[in-house]
């Protein structure tokens, strides 16, 4: 599904956070919402998403306005830097969760959920931990479960905020080539949000670089490395986190 940006602004109350924000993403692309905290990176994957509303501009989904489609209508999956598995589920029914509350009309029945957790635990290559708790798992682990868990309702894009933040470099590097492979081999289109250079240049087809609630710049990792467009994306491509 591609995903149209058209002259979106935000404000919290009187500050502006997103500046007349216009991005088009196409169909199986993965981009990279990059910059410094408070950059508005999260705010916009949040309107992507419906969690939070725009105040003025558009928001298109395959041509089709989606500002009044509700979040649970949007087919997205969203994946939280923190986890936010639920404790008192097993892995296999964290991943279940979203199946079983769809609209009756669209939820499978018992079987073929439980078929479906099994597909997506051996993509995810969790199969032998099924019946584990989220405190019994480790960072990279819970991440695949909720990776898991949002591609269940198989949405037509995911998004991503900060998904491997809390993990450590080796950890975040595995992760990150797999969410690539992930991406390549069931080609939804994917935005994430990361503030971590390297992950956006390695993973991502194009980087987004913004400040202060402004796009400095949209290209291919090899673009925005060769040519910033501006002293900012200079200077920030040269920080080391
Ligand atoms: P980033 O993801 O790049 O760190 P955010 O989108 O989280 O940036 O935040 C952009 C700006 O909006 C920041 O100045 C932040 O303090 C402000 N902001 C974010 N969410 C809220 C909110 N719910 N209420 C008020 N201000 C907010």
């Amino acid at each position: 599904m591609s995903i149209e940006i058209d002259h979106i602004s935000k404000y919290f109350d009187s500050t502006k956070v997103l500046n007349d924000i216009s991005l088009d993403i196409s169909t199986g692309e993965m981009v990279a919402l990059l910059g410094p905290s408070g950059s508005g990176k999260t705010t916009l994957l949040r309107i992507i998403a419906g969690l939070e509303h725009h105040n003025s501009g558009y928001l298109r989904f395959g041509g089709r306005d989606v500002s009044h489609i509700h979040a649970r209508d949007r087919k997205v999956g969203f994946v939280f830097q923190h986890y936010a598995l639920f404790r008192h589920m097993t892995v296999a029914d964290n991943i279940a969760f979203g199946l079983t509350v769809l609209p009756r009309r669209e939820r499978p029945n018992g079987a073929a959920i439980r078929q479906k957790v099994v597909r997506l635990l051996e993509m995810v290559q969790l199969g032998h931990l099924a019946n584990r708790y989220p405190s019994q798992l480790s960072g990279g682990q819970k991440q695949r479960v909720a990776l898991a868990r949002a591609l269940a309702v198989e949405p037509e894009m995911l998004l991503l905020d900060e998904p491997f933040g809390a993990l450590d470099a080796q950890v975040r590097k595995e992760l990150r080539r797999w969410l690539r492979q992930l991406h390549d081999d069931l080609k939804f289109t994917s935005v994430f949000v990361t503030h971590d250079q390297e992950e956006a240049m390695e993973v991502a087809d194009r980087v987004v670089v913004m400040s202060q609630g402004n796009i400095e710049q949209v290209g291919t990792p090899a673009e925005v490395w060769r040519e910033p467009a501006s002293r900012f994306v200079l200077e920030f491509m040269g920080e080391v986190n």
